[in-house]
């Protein structure tokens, strides 16, 4: 089994799905005792949450990166960044390590394709929604049509993020809100939605909605737990 690079803490709330996952994933393929083989550093997300909104990537670039190639002589043969809105960084974090970046991004496409979706909603924080690094991914190198919520609904999607699931709070009245744009993207003619943010699917799980969802946590954890057992099958 190989060992999976996990760099964490953005937020821990969504880092602990994460690994109860990548654990539940390998003991579901192996059963008994078995659990995933992990390497993970955690950071702590009022540093990084502080950059972010200072706009500062380079730092946040440098951060990543240093964390990303402890993470390798750790022992990880492949690396997950766990958050979509830090893959904002992911080329500089990809040029510190010699081990492959497991692209939160791709193995999405990956699953929207596979399911005959074309035209898909996108939600996450500002920076995700807003800037090309996500989006366009999903378009130039997948061909898939994004839409993401207009500017309003972005900032109540990117305050909810911030203020209320990366720190624990799931509340009723943002899952309403929630519901109400997912909505609003379906009647536009998205096919689903992509919860491009890893704490997302703490709100909102598919017996809220009959629009199908795509949970980025699980997709993510779930392609890593294949990547890690790939040798042994
Ligand atoms: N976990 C979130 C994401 O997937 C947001 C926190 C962060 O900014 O990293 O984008």
């Amino acid at each position: 089994m190989k060992t999976i690079g996990m760099l964490g803490g953005m937020s821990w709330e969504s880092s602990a799905d994460y690994y109860a996952a990548l654990n539940r994933g390998v003991k579901q393929q192996l059963g008994g005792l078995h659990s995933a083989k992990v390497c993970m550093l955690s950071v702590d997300f009022a540093e990084i949450e502080q950059l972010q909104h200072a706009g500062d990537w380079q730092q946040l670039a440098e951060i990543l990166a240093g964390q990303a190639a402890a993470t390798e002589r750790g022992g990880a043969d492949f690396l997950l960044i766990a958050t979509n809105t830090m893959h904002k960084v992911a080329d500089e974090v990809e040029a510190a390590i010699s081990i492959p970046l497991f692209h939160i991004a791709d193995v999405t496409a990956e699953k929207l394709l596979a399911d005959g979706v074309q035209k898909i909603g996108l939600l996450g924080t500002r920076f995700t929604m807003a800037e090309d690094f996500y989006k366009g991914r999903l378009t130039n190198k997948f061909g898939l049509q994004v839409l993401v919520p207009d500017a309003a609904q972005q900032d109540d999607v990117h305050r909810i993020i911030y203020e209320e699931l990366c720190q624990g709070q799931v509340k009723d009245t943002s899952r309403q809100v929630y519901l109400k744009i997912i909505d609003n993207l379906f009647a536009r003619g998205a096919e689903g939605v992509i919860l491009g943010c890893t704490e997302i699917a703490m709100l909102v799980k598919p017996e809220h909605t009959t629009v199908p969802l795509y949970d980025t946590t699980a997709l993510h954890a779930e392609g890593a737990v294949k990547l890690a057992l790939q040798e042994d099958s």
